[in-house]
């Protein structure tokens, strides 16, 4: 969590990019599959119980295949592409939402040819991201429609 004050008023300086708003690598953790994608923090702050970050991937880029306790909200704000919730995959475009429940695969995909920008609400306190096993893996494979989107 920032525990620096945040400007009451931080203007966007292009699709994706605002002032005061550093990008950081999407993860800190070495092996943790993901491409060509990046986090920006856009609020957090002790008074908030919620942090809202902003992640864009790169025409080809993807999240990680993760699955955790806490939920995630989601605006898509630029770009197309596609998601995973569970056992669907869906096709996103800007001002669509995707609510993310608790202990269910995702994952995004910038499938389009174009970047995929969405903001993402989450709590400020949460638990680690899980992996899927081998096993866990193959049993979303079964879909064929999730297999599809994994081989991407
Ligand atoms: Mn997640």
């Amino acid at each position: 969590m920032n525990d620096k004050p945040l400007s009451s008023f931080r203007a966007a300086q292009g699709p994706g990019d605002w002032a005061e708003v550093p990008i950081h690598a999407y993860k800190q953790e070495a092996g943790v599959p993901f491409k060509d994608i990046t986090r920006r923090v856009l609020f957090s702050s002790p008074a908030l119980a919620a942090e809202l970050r902003y992640f864009e991937m790169a025409p080809g880029g993807f999240s990680t295949l993760e699955r955790h306790d806490h939920v995630h909200a989601v605006l898509i704000l630029r770009g197309h592409g596609q998601c995973l919730v569970g056992n669907e995959v869906r096709a996103v475009a800007p001002n669509d939402l995707v609510y993310i429940p608790s202990m269910t695969w995702h994952q995004f995909r910038a499938t389009a040819g174009e970047p995929l920008g969405f903001l993402c609400m989450v709590n400020a306190e949460r638990d680690k991201p899980q992996l899927p096993t081998p096993e866990e893996l193959e049993a979303l494979k079964r879909n064929s429609s999730v297999a599809r989107f994994l081989e991407e």
